[in-house]
């Protein structure tokens, strides 16, 4: 089965009210299992609703998502919930970490909240920081980091759970574009290690051109770029 599989899906703000704005119209994208895909498209045309339809974050006006083969159509808020937190892994353009915990606790929480214990989640939290370069970060709060070292622990937060797929919306777009190829290199090394499968949304050609795969969003549907 493919990680994601999305089909017909149309979504539309204020329906039947004059300011409806039909953002989605018939969008179909399948990401096989170690895919990573890059979606290009201007501010506006509808990534993040996309992406947070493929993530279960809402659902489609129609439309069928299926993620690691389940159909989530019909499916109860907390099947739903439950879904979305063992096998999607999100990454926003602001890294919202917590600003009251260490790296180390914003990668340890996701893992708590999933039903982990105290003692598996600081090491496979530990792993994650090591394994993108900011180890010796791991008890600093994020205002104490870069811009990149966050950005990194977002990366590592968004891995906690060893997700099937990882959304990205504008991972590096808040980074000077040095740090931006730097940080986006680690998260592809994290992407490949895992093997696994992503979508990330980036206005960057150059870091799409290293995706396997490149789409463009135009008029409410996808097509290759
Ligand atoms: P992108 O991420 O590509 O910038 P969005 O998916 O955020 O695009 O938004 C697509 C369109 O839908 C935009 O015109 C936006 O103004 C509109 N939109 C997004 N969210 C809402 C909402 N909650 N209510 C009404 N319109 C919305
Ligand atoms: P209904 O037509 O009564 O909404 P559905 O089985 O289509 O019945 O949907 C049941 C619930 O699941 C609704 O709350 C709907 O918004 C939501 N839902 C439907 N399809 C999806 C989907 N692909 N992803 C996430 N939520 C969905």
């Amino acid at each position: 089965d493919p990680v994601l599989r999305l089909a017909g899906i149309e979504k539309a703000y204020n329906p039947g009210k004059p300011n409806e704005v039909h953002v989605l119209r018939g969008v179909d994208l399948t990401v096989a299992r170690g895919e990573v895909v890059a979606l290009v498209a201007p501010s506006g045309a509808g990534k993040s609703t996309l992406l947070h339809i493929a993530g279960l974050l809402d659902a489609p006006d129609k439309g069928s998502v299926e993620i690691g083969g389940e159909a989530m159509q019909g499916r109860s808020d907390r099947r739903r919930t439950a879904t979305r937190r063992s096998k999607v892994g999100f990454v926003y353009q602001f890294h919202h970490l917590l600003p009251e915990f260490s790296a180390l606790e914003n990668v340890m929480l996701p893992q708590l909240a999933n039903g982990i214990s105290r003692r598996a989640a600081k090491t496979r939290a530990q792993e994650l920081l090591t394994s993108v370069g900011i180890a010796e970060r791991a008890d600093h709060r994020p205002a104490a980091l870069s811009g990149g070292e966050q950005q990194r622990v977002a990366f590592c937060r968004a891995m906690a759970n060893a997700p099937r797929l990882l959304l990205a919306d504008e991972p590096t777009g808040n980074l000077d574009p040095k740090t931006s190829d730097r940080v986006f290199d680690a998260l592809m090394a994290l992407v490949r290690e895992t093997g696994l499968s992503a979508l990330i949304a980036t206005h960057n050609l150059e870091l799409a051109a290293r995706m396997d795969r490149q789409l463009k969003m135009d008029q409410g549907q996808l097509s290759e770029l």
